[in-house]
């Protein structure tokens, strides 16, 4: 299954769209978008606490630019903290083994097995499911 090579493989995608800060004071619609390699960067290293070298080999790039996308991811959620800004998640340059669906319902998101091609929510049962891999390669 050949990939255009910059693509950065991610398991899952996030299971948010976003963060929103509260408490803050004089609002911003300002945003941040993290990518969802960045996503992926942060939860292998200090989520399943990886290292570097065995989180970039499962996202299928060079242990540099795991090391790249990592310090991208983290001086974003930083400056999403200190200067109050949401953050919401985009595809980046990611791309999933699986397709993934989202329910328009509910916002669930799921893949669906081959052999159990029902096109529905399992959540809702909602057929107004969308495939999030946007990246057709
Ligand atoms: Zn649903």
């Amino acid at each position: 299954m050949p990939r255009r090579r910059r693509l950065r493989k991610v398991v899952a995608p996030p299971k948010f769209k976003g963060y929103m800060p509260y408490g803050n004071f004089g609002k911003t619609n300002e945003f941040i978008e993290l990518l969802y390699e960045e996503y992926e960067a942060i939860k292998l290293a200090d989520y399943d606490l990886l290292k570097h070298n065995e989180a970039s080999e499962l996202m299928g790039v060079s242990r540099p630019t795991f090391a790249r996308i990592y310090e991208s991811a983290r001086r974003k959620i930083a400056k999403a903290m200190v200067e109050v800004k949401e953050i919401r998640t985009v595809y980046g340059n990611a791309w999933l083994d699986k397709d993934w669906f989202i329910c328009n319902e509910c916002s669930s998101q799921f893949s669906i097995p081959d052999a159990n091609m029902k096109k529905e929510c399992p959540i809702c049962k909602s057929k107004l499911i969308r495939l999030i891999n946007n990246i057709k390669v």
